[in-house]
C-alpha cells in the first residue's frame, strides 16, 4: 500500500518538479541556448547540414521525445555523456539568478518534493546551484541517468539491444517516477512548462500544474504564471491540519473564557 504523509489534509502526498523553463523562467535564454547547442551538435557530429539541422531538431523531439532519443533510435553511435556536455556544457549558466524566494517557497512545503528532469545529473547540479537551491531540498532527483541506467552500461552489446531513451512525455518516464516517488498517482501533483508533459501526467493518474500559462489546458488541473504562484494557485498543498485546528478553536475559546478577567470583589 503507498504511504500516506501523516499530518496533512492536503489532497498532495508529494509534489514532482520540472527544472527548466519551471523552477527558473523561460526568459532566461537557457532554452533557447540549448536548442542552439543540439543543432550544432547534429551538425558537426551527426553530419547533418547546418540548414537542415534545426528542422531536424523539431522532428525528433516530436517523433521521438528529445534529439538524443531519436539519434539513438535511428541508429548514430552517440553515448548521451558526449552528447549531453556538448548540449549542456557550453550553456550560459550565469543566466539564471539566484531565487532566495523559491529556495523559502520549496523549503515550506510539507509534503516529499522530488525533481522529475529529462536532463542530466551535471545540468541538474549546476542549474539548481545557480538557483542557491541544495540539491537536498528534494527528497529524490530523477533524471537522464535516473530513467535510462540501461544505457550506461559498460558492454557495447547491452547498449545495442536496449537503446530505448526513456524521457518524459513518454508514460514509461511517468510510471518511473510513480514506482520511485512510492505513493498514490492520485494524490501527488506534477508541475512541469510542457503541455506534452501535462498529458503524460494525466495519464498516469497525476494531478497537474502547467507552469508558465496564465490558464489551464484540458489536461492541466491548475495553471500558474510562474513558479512563485504556487501559493496562490495551489493553497491546498499547505492545508496543514485543517481538521484539527478546526477541532482545537472551540477548545481555545473556552480557554479563553476561562482566562477572561472574572470580576474581584471589593
Ligand atoms: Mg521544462
Amino acid at each position: 500500500m503507498a504511504p500516506q504523509f501523516q499530518g496533512l489534509n492536503s489532497p498532495f502526498d508529494c509534489i514532482l518538479f520540472d527544472l527548466d523553463d519551471t523552477l527558473y523562467p523561460a526568459e532566461t535564454g537557457i532554452s533557447h541556448a540549448t536548442k542552439r547547442n543540439i543543432d550544432e551538435f547534429l551538425a558537426t557530429k551527426c553530419d547533418i547540414s547546418a540548414e537542415r539541422a534545426s528542422s531536424l531538431r523539431v522532428e525528433l523531439f516530436r517523433k521521438y521525445g528529445s534529439s538524443l532519443a531519436g539519434l539513438i533510435k535511428l541508429g548514430y553511435d552517440v553515448h548521451p555523456d558526449e552528447y549531453h556536455s556538448y548540449v549542456h556544457g557550453r550553456l550560459p549558466y550565469d543566466q539564471i539568478a539566484s531565487d532566495p524566494h523559491l529556495v523559502q517557497l520549496l523549503s515550506s512545503i510539507p509534503q516529499p518534493k522530488i525533481l522529475f528532469t529529462n536532463s542530466d545529473r551535471k545540468h541538474v547540479t549546476k542549474a539548481l546551484a545557480r538557483l542557491g537551491i541544495q540539491e537536498t531540498c528534494f527528497d529524490q532527483i530523477i533524471c537522464f541517468e535516473t530513467m535510462n541506467p540501461h544505457l550506461f552500461e559498460e558492454t557495447k552489446e547491452i547498449i545495442s539491444t536496449s537503446s530505448e531513451v526513456v524521457l518524459k512525455p513518454s508514460p514509461k518516464a511517468a510510471e518511473i517516477a510513480v514506482d520511485l516517488a512510492g505513493f498514490n498517482p492520485e494524490r501527488m501533483l506534477f508541475l512541469d512548462d510542457s503541455e506534452r508533459n501535462m498529458a503524460m501526467g494525466k495519464a498516469v493518474g497525476l494531478k497537474t500544474a502547467l507552469v508558465g500559462k496564465r490558464l489551464k489546458t484540458k489536461d492541466s488541473d491548475y495553471a500558474l504564471e510562474n513558479i512563485h504562484s504556487l501559493t496562490k494557485e495551489v493553497p491546498e498543498i499547505w492545508n496543514m491540519n485543517r481538521k484539527v485546528e478546526k477541532e482545537i478553536e472551540p477548545m481555545r475559546s473556552d480557554l479563553d473564557a476561562i482566562r477572561s478577567p472574572t470580576p474581584v470583589e471589593v
